[in-house]
């Protein structure tokens, strides 16, 4: 019998293909409507296109896999303002963003709560959590929030 505090690398130590690393579960979601109203006048919109987009979650512990959520969306164009603007999905994600905001706030807590360094919090994330964020973006993510002391 091993010791339960004996040290054991994460399975994907080493690994340096992107092939090999876990497969990332999907998660589909929908926010796609035929019609929403105009954000700037309140018109009825109607929908010109469905677009998806991949937001990565935090991944799942116990198979050590990333989760990724497939959002399907709604494009508009107001016929009144002629404004284009998309379905709103900021429950999930703050826009262009490609991660969930329980990822970032995660992220941000690493590093102004625990005091890790960037490099150190993005590995935090994936030995963790299964979510891969470049220690870049992390730094963006706390920088524009700036509670870093
Ligand atoms: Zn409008």
């Amino acid at each position: 019998m091993t010791k339960p505090g004996k040290y054991v690398p994460d399975e994907t130590e080493g690994i340096t293909s992107v092939d090999e690393l876990p497969k990332p579960k999907t998660v589909q979601r929908s926010r796609n409507y035929r019609r929403r109203p105009c954000p700037k006048c309140g018109q009825r919109a109607y929908r010109l296109r469905p677009v998806q987009r991949t937001l990565h979650d935090l991944g799942d512990p116990v198979s050590g896999r990333p989760c990724d959520i497939h959002v399907t969306y709604s494009q508009h164009r107001c016929p009144q303002c002629n404004l284009y603007f998309n379905a709103d999905m900021d429950d999930l994600a703050l826009p262009k963003c490609h991660y969930t905001h329980r990822v970032a706030a995660l992220a941000v807590r690493l590093v102004v709560e625990d005091g890790l360094p960037y490099r150190a919090a993005s590995w935090h994330l994936w030995r963790d959590h299964r979510v891969f964020v470049p220690f870049a973006t992390l730094q963006n993510w706390v920088e524009a929030g700036g509670k870093k002391s």
